[in-house]
């Protein structure tokens, strides 16, 4: 809107993401909005099975080092402690943040972000410093001794210094999205469909159609793009953003064990981005929040017919229903859940996936009208953290198409969100914000060594 300055009279989002199903439920609810046709397309069943949204936690935490969305999670929470949270989706059993060591030299990211989200969440929240036991809500671990009294029942080493916030938890998160998609669909203002676009048809400064697989041609007033990790596929994000994936692995537990571990903390070591979100129904989930695998895929330039780029374009079980996660990958999920929680060593994988990030150079998203094509808006660039604020980030997404900076953090999140006036010079975004794992893996190159061991065990 505020690209082409009127009202439109029709949208089209595409993905049904957090970014596209919250914009959804927020343009439904707005007054400017109530004579334009909503309609949101998903390449996927609803909920996609392989989407970023879709899994069976998520972190839920104020705990950042930037004191925006330290902020922005302050709007967020009281919903998942309210409506969003209840029948189970929501669980506050805490968050165990941790480093692995207790040299700043040589863990200086990870003991920034400890330092600095450790401040946010005592500055801005006023959360009561001190131990649960005697009534704090935010307990320092000094020692390894302190962290291991917080995780005694897991019965490892989960690390050496750290702090726990025992007003961060985590969600269901396709238990959270079904219930965004019930509040869209009790407003009975958004038709959803089900279909792929296969492409957008750019004139010189719009975007003319979006063709569908199949072939059938849709127009509207404004697109809104919010494919995740898809992203690259339909627009040039080339150095902007890129889908990379990330390892998780599911165990089953036992009664006596889903008991014993069910009302811990999430555990997630900031030295190496390996995290253990607590066990329901007796699965318990190990991931790590790392720069992830590169998929370069060449493909038509979305965007100049006739020409070829390679972009990082997301590989799931729906592509190849026997693709599991590259070897470095797995032992890396093994060796942390070994040495956190020893008596589960060897207790094999019932699953595994790669799931995939929309990442940037900061870890900001983008969100924004693109800007070159002005009835095209993008909301994406989720950079591993976009969940947590399920909520509130259609409210966020419709003021920046609005031009509404409602309040302070609305204009700081503005210039977070936008269209960069510079692209990264490598076309493959590695990300600078804070992760765990090497940078620069390539996802086929992980997988070939995991086929070169079998074949070599074969022989
Ligand atoms: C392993 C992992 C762990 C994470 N942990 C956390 C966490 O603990 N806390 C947190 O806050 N956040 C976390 N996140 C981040 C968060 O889940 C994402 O930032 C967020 O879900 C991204 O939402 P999205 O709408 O951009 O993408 P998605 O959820 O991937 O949605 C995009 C949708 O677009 C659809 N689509 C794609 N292409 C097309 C097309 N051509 N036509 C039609 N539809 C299409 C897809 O099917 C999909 O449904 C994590 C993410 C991952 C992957």
């Amino acid at each position: 809107m505020a690209a082409t300055g009127t009202i439109p009279s029709s949208i089209l989002i595409v993905g049904s993401g957090v970014f596209g199903l919250s914009t959804a439920y927020a343009l439904a609810q707005r007054d400017a909005f109530k004579n334009s046709t909503i309609t949101l397309l998903e390449r996927l069943d609803f909920p996609a099975p392989d989407a970023a949204s879709i899994d069976s936690s998520r972190i839920i935490r104020p705990d950042y080092a930037d004191p925006a969305y330290a902020a922005l999670m302050s709007e967020a929470h009281p919903h998942w402690r309210g409506g969003f949270g209840a029948e189970e989706r929501y669980t506050e059993a805490g968050l165990c943040l941790v480093q692995d060591s207790t040299d700043d030299s040589v863990d200086d990211a990870a003991h920034y972000y400890l330092v600095k989200a450790l401040e946010n969440v005592k500055s801005r929240l006023g959360l009561k410093v001190g131990r649960r036991d005697e009534g704090g809500q935010v307990e320092p671990m000094e020692t390894p001794e302190d962290v291991a009294r917080v995780t005694a029942s897991m019965g490892g080493d989960c690390g050496r210094r750290g702090y726990v916030n025992w007003t961060s938890g985590w969600a269901d998160a396709e238990a959270g999205m079904r219930y965004m998609r019930q509040l869209v669909d009790g407003i009975g203002r958004v038709k959803f469909r089900t279909a792929e676009v296969a492409r957008l048809h750019y004139g010189t400064d719009r975007v003319e159609d979006v063709e569908l697989v199949g072939g059938e041609r849709l127009s509207s007033d404004l697109v809104v793009l919010a494919t995740g990790a898809w992203m690259p596929k339909l627009v040039d994000l080339r150095g902007i953003a890129s889908a990379t994936g990330q390892v998780l692995a599911y165990i089953d537990i036992t009664q006596e064990e889903q008991d014993r571990l069910g009302g811990n903390p999430t555990l997630l070591c900031e030295t190496n981005g390996m995290f253990i979100i607590p066990p329901r129904n007796r699965v318990l989930k190990v991931a790590r929040h790392g720069y992830g695998y590169a998929n370069p895929t060449t493909i038509p330039h979305p965007e100049r017919p006739g020409e070829t780029i390679t972009v990082s374009l997301p590989r799931t079980k729906h592509d190849d229903p026997n693709l599991n996660i590259a070897p470095e990958g797995d032992q890396a999920c093994r060796e942390y859940l070994a040495k956190c929680i020893p008596s589960l060593a060897t207790r094999p994988w019932t699953h595994t996936r790669i799931c995939w990030y929309s990442d940037t150079p900061t870890g900001d998203w983008l969100i924004s009208y693109h800007p070159t094509y002005r009835n095209l808006f993008v909301a994406t660039g989720g950079s591993g953290h976009a969940y947590k604020f399920l909520p509130v980030i259609g409210e966020r997404i419709v003021d920046v198409m609005t031009g509404e900076e409602r309040d302070e953090l609305g204009a700081e999140l503005v210039k977070k969100w936008k269209w960069p006036a510079q692209r990264k010079e490598e076309d493959h975004v590695w990300t600078d914000d804070w992760r765990g794992g090497v940078k620069g893996m390539i996802l086929d190159e992980e997988l070939a060594k995991g086929e070169i061991g079998a074949l070599r065990s074969r022989l």
